[in-house]
């Protein structure tokens, strides 16, 4: 498909000479909460499950690419601090974590799509890159509403990589939140997110990049 073709350029100049296969790349996927930690609930919707059925299907998406690595930071509904998330993705050599969530508001009209970096971040640095990819590719994807890139204090800061906290949608807002029940629409926000990942991963789209090809 077009996206693999795309990436078997984007990663020539990084291949040792006697390489025959690109590098592979480790990424890191989070499934917000699990275990104990529901996240948001409204009514029996529980956002961990939410988080897991993207996040799967992300994963799922990702590895069909045969580009990636993928580590799941809670592989099963399983209590996992934050700490150890990111010390899963940072042994693992992971490029880039991004963890999916879901949002709440004590206004019922609340809706939309948002992508979080942690405030200790530069302006520069690349997790805003990636935010940027994923709220463009994400909210083209499922027609969400875009409430832009925040910056907060998060547990990302501790991670030695590019990282990405998206909030996928409202869990309070009724259509939003059965939507994101929808299989079909779990599945547009995993392409979503994907294409945003392969956007940010792509270095230029410079046809010089090919030469010699
Ligand atoms: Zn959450």
């Amino acid at each position: 498909m077009v996206l693999s073709l795309a990436l078997s350029g984007a990663f020539r100049g990084g291949a040792p000479p006697s390489a025959t296969e690109p590098p592979t790349l480790v990424i890191a996927l989070d499934a917000g909460h699990g275990g104990v930690d529901p996240g948001a609930v409204a009514g029996d919707v529980l956002e961990k499950d939410v988080t897991a059925a993207i996040t799967t299907r992300l994963a799922a998406l990702l590895e069909d690419l045969s580009r990636f690595e993928i580590v799941l930071t809670r592989p099963a509904d399983l209590t996992i601090s934050n700490r150890d998330r990111i010390a899963v993705a940072e042994d693992s050599g992971a490029i880039l974590y991004l963890s999916v969530h879901a949002n709440a508001s004590d206004q019922a009209s609340a809706h939309g799509i948002e992508v979080w970096v942690d405030k200790s971040r530069a302006l520069d640095d690349d997790s805003y890159l990636l935010a940027q990819h994923v709220l463009e590719t994400l909210t083209a994807s499922t027609e969400g509403r875009d409430r832009g890139i925040r910056s907060g204090d998060l547990y990302l800061r501790h991670a030695d990589m590019p990282a990405v906290s998206v909030e996928v949608g409202f869990l309070t807002h009724p259509h939003e939140r059965e939507r994101l029940l929808d299989p079909v629409y779990q599945d547009a926000v995993a392409r979503g997110i994907l294409a945003g990942v392969v956007a940010y991963l792509e270095p230029s789209e410079s046809p010089v990049a090919d030469e010699g090809s």
